[in-house]
């Protein structure tokens, strides 16, 4: 049956859609042993209407630089399943962002939304609008015209999008400004918004701070151990690295990579935070060679040196590796590189950071696996407790939404931990999350009807 519906998804799909079958693949393998146990699935078509979208929206984003020249971008939103809840899920602005790169994230996001426990279905959008080297009225008039054409799709109980790769803060406050502007309405229609107007506590930092939580939990329950002086090597410099740093050290741990898309930092006394935030904080894209002018102790190795299709950022010795940047950064050589320098855990702070192959290799090898669709799904669950604080007026305060964010991932944990176990598949995470996600899924598509 999986295999049936893989093949017809890759007739009726691009080519050029890879990233959203093997998501799509990844997802149909796990759940081989729960979709014979229950005829309803088969019935209600359960996994053909899983995998294709509710409607793919696609729109031109006109709008003029400083120079007055007049540009045109692609502009996309998927909404791909609201069963448990309105449509929910980031938008990334980057030149590489297309429709199949978008159903991917968006099909991840209908299951990473599913495992918080609440009531959010699951959608993406974004544009191949690039924003390194924008000004900051450039990257204002591209987002105000992001969402001129973006509105009519959206609302508070329809689809509430948030941020992504190179969409922060300011550019909700800026796609916030123009949503009110057209339609007079001020409501929690955008999650991440600027505290100063609507936005909550943590919503910056809740991806990164929650990779760490859940695997605070995982090593506490799986291994008796505490991040306390282990070695950590991240990568990327963006909202979930940076955040993903601060909070492994402040657990104790030595970070001592980072990287960007251009190269890799190593640093041997751990990570200087300050200086990296100097370099990328405010949507500042300053290389991160320039981290070696404050720091000479560190080594830097740029893009065009990495060795033979290997990541530097992988190439340490290191207890766990948290990948942070982006899709497919993490391949088998990469696996191997660290599973020969003592890695002991992989948890994933990107959507999809880790090819197949390599989480079979790490898998096979007994490292402790946490796939991006669990761990780093706090940066959804703060935005959900931003709708439910907008509907009710209500501001709460840090300690409310950290101590709410800390206790979801580790539920979280517990819930795909639990699940592995009971379908034969034990500290099998992806397994664990994959089932755990689709039944909760299901069974809202099977209640709704068809
Ligand atoms: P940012 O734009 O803040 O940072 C992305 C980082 O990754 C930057 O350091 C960037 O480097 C690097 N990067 C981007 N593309 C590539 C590439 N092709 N190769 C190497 N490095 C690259 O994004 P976020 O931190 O918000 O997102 C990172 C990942 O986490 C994404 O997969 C996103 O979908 C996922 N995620 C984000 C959430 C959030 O709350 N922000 C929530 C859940 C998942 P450079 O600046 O040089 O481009």
């Amino acid at each position: 049956m999986v295999e049936k519906i893989l093949a017809t998804l890759e007739q009726s799909n691009c080519a050029t859609d890879t990233t959203f079958i093997q998501a799509v693949s990844e997802v149909l393998h796990s759940l081989e042993p729960i979709v014979s146990s229950d005829r309803r699935y088969n019935d209600y078509a359960i996994l053909e209407r899983l995998v294709t979208p509710d409607r793919i929206i696609q729109f031109k984003v006109q709008w003029v630089d400083d120079a007055h020249r007049v540009h045109i971008n692609n502009g996309y939103r998927i909404q791909f399943n609201n069963s448990l809840g309105p449509y929910k899920g980031g938008l990334r602005f980057h030149p590489s962002v297309s429709i199949g790169v978008l159903k991917f994230l968006a099909f991840e996001q209908i299951f990473k939304n599913s495992l918080t426990g609440l009531p959010i279905g699951g959608a993406k959008g974004g544009s191949d609008f690039d924003p390194k080297g924008k000004s900051e009225y450039e990257i204002m008039r591209f987002c105000r015209a992001f969402m001129r054409e973006l509105h009519p799709y959206i609302g508070a109980r329809i689809d509430v999008p948030a941020g992504d790769i190179g969409v922060g803060a300011r550019e909700i406050g800026y796609l916030f400004g123009e949503y009110k502007h057209i339609t007079r309405n001020y409501d929690g229609v955008l999650s991440g918004k600027p505290y100063a107007f609507g936005g909550s506590l943590l919503r910056p930092q809740a991806t990164g701070y929650g990779v760490v939580y859940f695997a605070r939990e995982m090593i506490k329950e799986e291994l008796s151990e505490t991040f306390e002086g282990k070695i950590c090597c991240v990568s990327g410099a963006g909202n979930v690295a940076l955040h993903t740093i601060e909070k492994l050290q402040k657990l104790g741990a030595i970070v001592i990579t980072c990287s960007d898309s251009e190269g890799t930092i190593y640093d041997p006394n751990g990570i200087d935070l300050k200086v990296v935030l100097s370099l990328k904080e405010g949507g500042h894209r300053i290389s991160l060679e320039q981290y070696r002018v404050k720091i000479p102790t560190a080594t830097y190795t740029s893009k065009s040196e990495y060795q033979e299709g290997a990541h530097a950022v992988w190439s340490y010795p290191c207890f766990g590796a948290f990948p942070c940047a982006t899709q497919n950064e993490l391949n088998e050589r990469d696996a191997q590189n660290l599973i020969n320098h003592g890695c002991i855990i992989v948890v994933e702070g990107a959507n999809m950071p880790t090819e197949s192959k390599a989480i079979e290799l790490l898998q096979n090898k007994g490292i402790l696996f946490a796939p991006g669709k669990a761990s780093n799904a706090g940066g959804v669950a703060v935005s959900e407790f931003e709708m439910s604080q907008n509907a009710s007026m209500e501001k709460w305060d840090y300690d409310k939404v950290d101590s709410k964010l800390d206790k979801l991932m580790c539920q979280t944990y517990k819930r795909i931990s639990l699940t592995a176990k009971e379908y034969g598949c034990a500290r099998n995470f992806v397994d664990g999350a994959n089932i755990a996600a689709f039944k909760r899924v299901a069974e809202a598509m099977i209640l709704e009807g068809v």
